[in-house]
């Protein structure tokens, strides 16, 4: 433990704070969290917290959904540049046409969003959550927005309804090609090939696995198996070196790395203790309109 690390824990007890932090954040970032985990699994963790303080180590939407699920709690972002340029992709004006071009549809949000986004939506859903929430849903047709390569991957899982699918995407997970799952397997013939959805479809096909980072993980954890690519971003990689030394991971292609998870540095961590930095403040009506998206998606589970 570096000395940083140590006043960010004597801090984070005197302020009374719970930190965060998602399985892309860099290792150092998530020996010092409380809690590391999925999308879905922070969401939950922040709706849950007593702590007066939370500090989310991620991007911006995680840090939104915290202070949505628990407005009384100060939240605060280490990083305030460290956004998702996925999320980016959608406004909450696109929803408003979409509803208006297909008014019988339900919309459903990928919680890479805004809350803005949000608050427009009917139901939200992470990689994890996806299928089973289009199953729960009682209309036959689903907008699903921003990401089109989570919604392909869902559609084909939900064959009963029609997507209408919002063409944004993530620039990590989607520029990762087939060929590149072929080059990888020539390398590690034996090795299992777990990809996350968020990558486009001719990627998925050739998976053994597709799931979340929380499902990739205890895929990796719990399989006889012993070596895995692995298609997502590299933090995922980290983690499991560390929790399950025993097995050989791979990263699918060294470009999987997230520069916007990354901005956040320990530095930043201590920084945001000490001076109460970066708090996330929304309108009224952005936390009420998200909250009913996001509650909905934690009752289904
Ligand atoms: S990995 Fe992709 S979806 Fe996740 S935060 Fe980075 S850009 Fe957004």
């Amino acid at each position: 433990m570096t000395g940083i690390q140590e006043r960010i824990l004597s801090l984070k007890h005197e302020k009374n704070a719970v930190i965060l932090a998602h399985f892309y954040q860099t290792m150092d970032i998530q020996k010092i969290a409380d809690h590391v985990g999925d999308s879905f699994e922070l969401a939950c963790r922040a709706q849950a917290a007593d702590e007066s303080t939370i500090i989310l180590c991620g991007v911006r939407f995680m840090a939104e959904s915290a202070k949505i699920l628990n407005p009384d709690k100060k939240v605060l972002l280490p990083a305030p540049d460290a956004g998702c340029p996925m999320a980016d992709m959608v406004t909450a004006e696109d929803i408003v046409r979409l509803k208006k071009q297909y008014p019988d549809a339900a919309v459903m949000c990928y919680v890479n969003s805004s809350a803005d986004v949000k608050a427009e939506c009917d139901i939200c859903c992470t990689s994890s959550s996806a299928v089973k929430i289009a199953r729960s849903l009682s209309e036959k047709r689903i907008i699903f927005v921003p990401d089109q390569n989570l919604g392909a991957y869902v559609a084909s899982q939900v064959p009963d309804k029609e997507f209408i699918l919002y063409q944004g995407f993530c620039p990590i997970h989607h520029h990762v090609s087939a060929s590149d799952v072929t080059a990888a397997k020539t390398v590690h013939p034996e090795a299992r090939v777990l990809i996350h959805p968020e990558c486009r479809s001719e990627v998925v096909k050739l998976a053994d696995y597709v799931g979340s980072t929380s499902g990739i993980i205890d895929y990796v954890k719990n399989s006889a198996d012993r070596e895995f690519i692995i298609g997502t971003e590299m933090g995922v990689v980290e983690r499991l070196k560390r929790i399950a030394p025993e097995k050989n991971v791979y990263l699918l292609a060294t470009r999987l790395v997230c520069p916007n998870m990354k901005k956040t540095r320990i530095s930043d961590v201590l920084n945001s203790l000490e001076n109460d930095v970066y708090e996330i403040t929304l309108p009224e009506y952005a936390i009420k309109g998200a909250f009913k998206c996001l509650d909905r998606m934690v009752k289904v589970q």
